[in-house]
């Protein structure tokens, strides 16, 4: 089978054939439908410092969707030809913080596309543990979107938004898109969505979804943000990009009594931590997703509430992988969906 591997510790990846895996007893074989390309996975063909966790030679891909081709000996609940996209970790279930719940904080770790073989190929192995059965009403799109729209959702399951309230989203990327969906439906008055001048396309998403952008190159967020909440700033900030000064931002535009979800990994030591004790800010640190993520992600998505699908810009054939890796280093594409062939 054809595959995107990233075999050699320098910038790019590789297309080549590859050998079909083969489940162990404890996963399921899946056939690929579509396979996202995620921000890590760039940070992969980039070669970037901090990327550098990977173990190589590997098929990258970890937002996958597609249907069961084979069991393993020891798997119970699911079986040949449901429909299903999966976590990106193998949260191992026997641990001290599996067993408390804590599944984001496995000790025992196994990353799909990073630690085993990923989903940009015909068929990948997953253990069962992080297998999520979804309806077939559910389009390629949508179920592929699914792992970004959990990180969002994740911080929203951290923090207390209200119908009524306030909100602002840093940084456009697909999760601050998805982002803006969910904070709408889940009842945010004024939602505005910070970012760059090169960001433009991608703010243009928001706003057609109901955010106010604000091109941070050409004008202050602080300003604009203080003189539409007639002063006050916002009841919460999601730092969704990573920037740097991005959290100071933050800091600045919520108001007293107001939270902050961090999503994005910044920069160490890069806000103001008076301000912050000034205003009594309530700061909720968000790191992947919990089971329960993927089950309110489905059912929003199934229910129709969400046209999250909406961000893939791109589906292209996987032998064209490399276009789509240069479509979002550009930031021409938002989403792009690699599409395995036979
Ligand atoms: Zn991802
Ligand atoms: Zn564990």
């Amino acid at each position: 089978m054809l595959a995107v591997v990233k075999s050699k510790p320098e910038v790019g990846i590789e297309i080549m054939e590859v050998p079909k895996p083969r489940p162990k007893n404890d996963e399921v074989l899946v056939r690929v439908e579509a396979c996202g390309i995620c921000g890590t996975d760039l940070h992969f063909y980039e070669w970037v410092d901090h990327a550098r966790w990977i173990t190589l030679p590997r098929i990258l891909g970890h937002e996958l969707v597609g249907e069961i081709a084979e069991v393993g000996n020891q798997v119970k609940g699911l079986k040949v030809g449901q429909r299903v996209v999966t976590e990106t970790w193998g949260g191992c279930g026997l641990c001290y913080y599996c067993r408390l719940g804590r599944f984001n904080s496995c000790q025992n770790q196994l990353r799909i596309g990073q630690h085993s073989d990923g989903g940009m190929a015909r068929y990948v192995a997953i253990p069962a543990v992080s297998i999520f059965p979804i309806p077939d009403s559910i389009s390629t799109g949508d179920a592929a979107v699914l792992e970004p729209l959990g990180v969002a959702l994740h911080a929203l399951e951290r923090c207390e938004l209200k119908p009524g309230d306030d909100v602002a989203i840093l940084g456009p990327g697909p999760i601050g898109l998805l982002a803006t969906q969910l904070v709408k439906q889940s009842g945010a008055a004024l939602i505005f969505i910070a970012g760059l001048e090169e960001d433009t396309h991608r703010l243009s998403f928001a706003e057609k979804w109901g955010g106010i952008p604000i091109n941070i190159s050409r004008e202050s967020l602080r300003d604009r943000v203080i003189q539409m909440t007639a002063g006050q700033g916002v009841d919460l900030a999601l730092e969704m990009s990573g920037g740097k000064g991005a959290l100071d931002a933050a800091v600045q535009i919520t108001k007293p009594g107001g939270q902050i979800a961090i999503v994005g990994l910044g920069t160490p030591g890069m806000f103001d931590f008076n301000q912050m004790v000034h205003k009594e800010i309530t700061l909720y640190a968000c790191w992947r997703r919990q089971p329960s993520t993927w089950y309110r992600a489905i059912n929003l998505v199934k229910e129709g509430r969400l046209q999250v699908g909406e961000v893939v810009t791109h589906k292209l054939p996987l032998i064209q992988a490399e276009e789509g890796f240069k479509a979002l280093l550009d930031r021409q594409a938002i989403k792009v969906l690699l599409l395995p062939e036979d």
